[in-house]
């Protein structure tokens, strides 16, 4: 009070909240729920707030957010929807390595509303086939190709309109009652999907088949996915307009092969898959990598301290994965008895890595929006989330129901059940430094389960929007003014007592229900 009277007016401030570098400089370790960030000037809109963030040195992102490479959270889908709502998926290396190439390259494949693996069937299927295919599939316009495959030549089509009035165990052949390939309208290879959509609309057709120069099919257009189709103003692209994909390697000899094919499937950054990072391994990975491959970006990692990322920036690194123990699923702080808390961690890599333009990505631990904004408020330049993502129609693995409940399987990668996971020459053992014979495994993550949360692509917009609400609060317009603000020390952060956590919960309520899009 006294302050006041002496300096008079309104002019004069006193100093409130700490800085980041105050908040962290007592030594002890924090986590995202042991702090909160104090409001500051709103005087812009929440949807001004500009999200473009670097995930390395040279890729850059609409949205901060990145979807783990686990076996339970990315393969090709999930990549695909990460990309197009602006953040980038990185697929798992839990298989061989022609099956992760493929789950690469369809991602770079990917067109937005081009169907490129519909079901086919031949001309000497029967009516039967096709009602079996719309049983298990759910639709009825099925391509007619020479050997029933895709890329095959086109013969004809047969949709629910050609068997509406037939037994659905008729054993009609299907070149009897298909639409031959002379009565369809079809588009050529390479049309937009805006032309697409013009010869669709104008043919009143359901489906168009898209095909080449021989006549082959090379993809199909369904007039039911153009009209539920959306426009992705932020999807991430590489310069030829496909989307960005990234992928997880070991450190492994043998990786490297596993790499090569990656590269020849077009991946744009490879995220160097060890739980602890700081190795000869990874180094030496590190500057193989750059001399044979001097595009391609290398997220190194996992590190804590600024000591492990000085020698993984010093290899030449375009961007760190930061965590170690923060999982939902891991038990590595447990076990090892070595990690560090997530804030703590994320603070104090980030900032050195600025120093040398490295951007850093905050991985694990993520279980809210307001998480994501502390990560970003602390530094990071993206965030990584396992759980948060799985459990959506996305995430590999097919639902199940336990009590009721509709679940999808959610494990540490590891976890024993990952790591022995058989069948394939993958790395989810690699990643935690097992070799192929240990007959004894250290697990370090645990095996559950996740409730359904329905398609990320309605999840991953209200992500958005939370950041941007939580920027606006705090009075940044975007996440590179989020970083300077706290370097600056104009961001104050204030530590938060056990009664502060709770009181900054839900609280004295006799029940409640929490839906939060
Ligand atoms: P979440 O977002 O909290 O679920 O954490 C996901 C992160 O946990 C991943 O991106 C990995 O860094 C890490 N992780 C994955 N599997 C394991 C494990 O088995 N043990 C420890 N950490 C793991």
């Amino acid at each position: 009070m006294a302050d006041y009277l002496i300096c008079g007016g309104t002019s004069y401030v006193p100093e409130d909240g700490n800085t980041g570098a105050q908040m962290f400089a007592s030594g002890e370790g924090l986590t995202y729920q042991d702090f909160i960030i104090l409001p500051g000037f709103i005087d812009f809109t929440a949807d001004e707030v500009d999200l473009t963030s670097a995930l390395t040195k040279k890729i850059s992102l609409k949205a901060p957010l990145v979807s783990s490479p686990m076996d339970t959270v990315t393969e090709s889908e999930m990549a695909i929807a990460m990309a197009l709502c602006g953040g980038i998926g990185i697929i798992h290396h839990n298989c061989n390595p022609d099956i992760q190439a493929q789950e690469v390259m369809k991602v770079k494949k990917y067109k937005h509303g081009f169907i490129r693996d519909p079901v086919c069937l031949t001309p000497d299927h029967r009516v039967s086939d096709v009602f079996e295919v719309k049983k298990r599939h759910g639709f009825g316009g099925i391509p007619i190709t020479e050997d029933g495959k895709m890329g095959s030549r086109l013969m004809g089509i047969v949709t629910s309109r050609d068997i509406d009035f037939l037994e659905p165990n008729s054993d009609k052949l299907l070149s009897e009652i298909m639409t031959p390939f002379d009565d369809l309208v079809t588009a050529p290879a390479g049309v937009s999907l805006d032309k697409a959509n013009e010869i669709l609309q104008r043919s009143k057709k359901g489906k168009l088949p898209i095909i080449n120069e021989h006549f082959e099919l090379v993809a199909l257009i369904a007039r039911t996915d153009l009209k539920k189709s959306r426009n992705f103003p932020n999807a991430s692209y590489d310069a030829n307009n496909q989307l960005l994909v990234g992928a997880a390697i070991g450190t492994r000899e043998t990786d490297k092969v596993r790499l090569q094919m990656l590269v020849h499937a077009g991946v744009d950054v490879v995220v160097l898959d060890s739980s602890q990072g700081n190795s000869i391994y990874q180094i030496n990975l590190i500057r193989y990598i750059k001399s044979t491959y001097p595009e391609l970006q290398i997220i190194g990692g996992n590190v804590v301290t600024a000591a492990q990322a000085k020698n993984l920036i010093d290899a030449g690194v375009d961007g760190l994965r930061v965590g170690m123990g923060a999982g939902s699923i891991c038990i590595t702080q447990e076990v090892m008895a070595v990690g560090r808390p997530q804030a703590t961690a994320v603070y104090k890599v980030a900032e050195y890595a600025r120093r040398f333009g490295v951007p850093v990505m905050a991985d694990g631990g993520i279980s809210s929006v307001g998480h994501i904004i502390k990560a970003l408020s602390l530094g990071a330049s993206t965030v990584m989330m396992g759980s948060m993502l799985a459990g959506t129609s996305e995430a590999p693995g097919e639902y199940f129901f336990s009590n009721g409940v509709r679940l999808k399987k959610y494990r540490g990668m590891g976890s024993l059940e990952a790591m022995e996971c058989k069948g394939n020459s993958g790395g989810a053992a690699d990643r935690y430094f097992h070799g192929e014979g240990d007959t004894i495994k250290v697990a370090q993550g645990v095996s559950g389960s996740i409730v359904d949360k329905g398609s990320i692509l309605r999840f991953l917009p209200y992500l958005v929007s939370g950041i941007q609400h939580g920027c606006q609060d705090i009075g940044s317009k975007s996440c590179s003014m989020l970083r300077s603000m706290m370097y600056a020390g104009e961001l104050k952060f204030e530590k938060r007592t056990l009664s502060a956590q709770r009181e900054g919960n839900v609280h004295s309520l006799y029940n409640f229900e929490k839906r939060l899009y």
